[in-house]
């Protein structure tokens, strides 16, 4: 009878003990789910309901700024290296055959994480996002036309047991096309901003499907790459070079609009932080600077 007692005070301990390791899923290191959403003026970031409710929930602006010129490519490489155009040898967007464009001069957030032994995943919408992306750095890689197909791929990367992928990446293409075509902030682009925000809304709840499943956290951050004015964008002027952006997720305070200065500059550094890695180590060339304040602690 007593060594039955025993067995059971033992049987009660391990039981609490897997609880107590069950119960603490924001001891592991988040992933990252990072969207940029092509042409994004910050203007129309009011108009979509579940962007509107990710910045009630996460920290954001929509003053963050991009860089000059602001253009698809220059914004990408300074997005994915944190370093200025003039650093990372993305200046201006001229190549004759974009596939045989590799420009980049430093490393980038992707090559980063794979120091680390983590795996990444990029779907872009464009071949000219993908010239700026080291291509060996990314160990799942698509290019669609069709932004479904963006949204499900990077929803299964980030729902993805086997293999992990500490770092997923989407580009959503529609407001900037839609701005060349129409006019940025037309009422076609605001028809589009709510497909858009359609897919953000999709993503996001992978992204909170993902951490249910594995008790993994998964931060999102989304952002502009560029506004635009009229037809156009790429000039240095309010319109074009003003984006959004949001972090929402585990440790990232909820409700809080950023006080300081934030740029895309500042993505890179950002994602290194939350994903328990050193910047100042793994990318010495950048000079963006972690977004310190939307943490909460
Ligand atoms: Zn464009």
């Amino acid at each position: 009878m007593r060594n039955l007692k025993v067995i059971f005070i033992v049987a009660i301990c391990v039981c609490s003990f897997n609880q107590t390791s069950e119960a603490k899923p924001h001891r592991k290191k988040p992933k990252v789910l990072f969207i940029s959403i092509d042409g994004w003026h910050a203007s129309l970031a009011e108009e979509m309901p579940a962007v509107k409710e990710l910045m009630e929930n996460g920290s954001w602006t929509l003053e963050a700024e991009a860089p000059i010129p602001p253009i698809t490519v220059v914004s990408h490489a300074v997005i994915f290296t944190g370093a200025v155009p003039e650093k990372n040898g993305v200046v201006r967007y001229e190549p004759k055959r974009v596939k045989d464009w590799w420009p980049l001069k430093v490393r980038t957030v992707f090559q980063a994480v794979h120091i680390r032994n983590k795996k990444t995943a990029a779907f872009v919408q464009k071949l000219k996002v993908a010239a700026v992306l080291p291509s060996k750095s990314v160990d799942e890689f698509g290019l669609f036309r069709n932004k479904k197909k963006i949204v499900d791929n990077a929803c299964a990367a980030i729902n993805s047991d086997e293999p992990v992928y500490s770092l997923v990446f989407a580009h959503i293409e529609d407001l900037d096309a839609t701005g060349h075509e129409y006019g940025w902030l037309s009422p076609e682009q605001k028809i589009a901003a709510l497909s858009v925000d359609k897919a953000i809304a999709d993503l996001a709840y992978c992204a909170r499907w993902s951490e249910k499943k594995s008790g993994i956290p998964v931060v999102m951050i989304i952002f502009g790459d560029h506004g635009g004015h009229r037809k156009t964008h790429g000039a240095a002027i309010k319109s074009d070079l003003q984006v959004p952006w949001i972090a929402v997720g585990a440790g990232i305070k909820a409700g809080y609009k950023i006080k300081g200065k934030v740029r895309l500059l500042d993505i890179t550094p950002t994602i290194l932080k939350i994903l328990g890695q050193n910047p100042a180590i793994l990318l010495p060339e950048a000079e963006g600077k972690i977004i310190k304040e939307i943490f909460t602690r």
